[in-house]
């Protein structure tokens, strides 16, 4: 087999990175098998020559307690750094995060909203009509932790402005709700350990399009992640819309 070669290089859309905070050290991944750190990780996109990665740190999605100042973090290192683009952490429990991010969805390296339910401890359901319609009003892209998958597809609906990325494809859920929103405005990406099962880039794929799926690592081992885009049982077009091409239309502003 031999390995594939692209006319761009690709675009991680999800990951997040620790750099020693009090925040980071509930992330049990903080350990000697997996390095998280933004130096390690330039490293790996590096060796793919991958040259363009939206964050949102580890601090601000495994916990509620520093998420402003976590944001702001992360932007100024947008400012030194060429390769780093950001998601903006939005708290529905915190009106000043929505002013926060409303600023800094001006800033052309921010791509979007960032919201993690399950470790924010909050269900999507009560707070979807707060957080969507701000993004539709703005024209946002939403990165969504997985939570009440079933239902987003009706919230979808009612925010046509909004594009909703519902992360980790791995479920048949994360297939209904792509395919059910009226506006097609429901997105999916790669990242996370379970676009290691067998069938899954293939499966989402074949059921809702590759037009539909992007490029993501969540921090997990870039050498499998990229692989298992690149060596899957999909065409050469449906690659290239996976690892960049999809980016690259939701995010014009970001990346060319
Ligand atoms: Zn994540």
């Amino acid at each position: 087999m031999q390995f594939p070669i692209f006319d761009r290089s690709a675009i991680d859309i999800h990951s997040h990175f620790n750099h020693g905070v009090p925040g980071d050290h509930i992330n049990p991944r903080f350990v000697g098998t997996s390095k998280n750190t933004l130096d390690f990780l330039k490293t790996e996109y590096d060796r793919f020559e991958i040259k363009e990665a939206a964050f949102s740190s580890y601090a601000a999605v495994l916990s509620s307690d520093y998420i402003k100042e976590e944001n702001v973090y992360l932007n100024d290192l947008t400012k030194e750094n060429d390769w780093l683009y950001q998601w903006a952490v939005l708290h529905p429990r915190q009106d000043d995060t929505f002013d926060q991010v409303e600023e800094m969805l001006d800033d052309p390296k921010v791509l979007g909203i960032k919201i993690h339910p399950y470790f924010h401890e909050y269900g999507i359901v009560e707070y979807a009509d707060k957080i969507f319609s701000f993004a539709n009003e703005r024209n946002a892209v939403v990165l969504m932790h997985p939570d009440a998958m079933e239902e987003m597809a009706r919230f979808a609906d009612k925010y046509p402005n909004m594009k909703l990325i519902i992360a980790h494809l791995s479920e048949e859920a994360h297939i209904n709700a792509i395919r059910d929103a009226k506006h097609g405005n429901i997105y999916t990406d790669t990242s996370g350990s379970l676009s290691a099962c067998n069938n899954v880039i293939e499966y989402g794929c074949e059921q809702v399009g590759s037009e539909k799926i992007l490029f993501g690592t969540d921090t997990y081992s870039l050498t499998f992640q990229y692989s298992r885009i690149a060596l899957a049982r999909i065409s050469h077009s449906e690659m290239e819309n996976i690892l960049y091409k999809n980016a690259i239309k939701m995010f014009p502003r970001a990346f060319k």
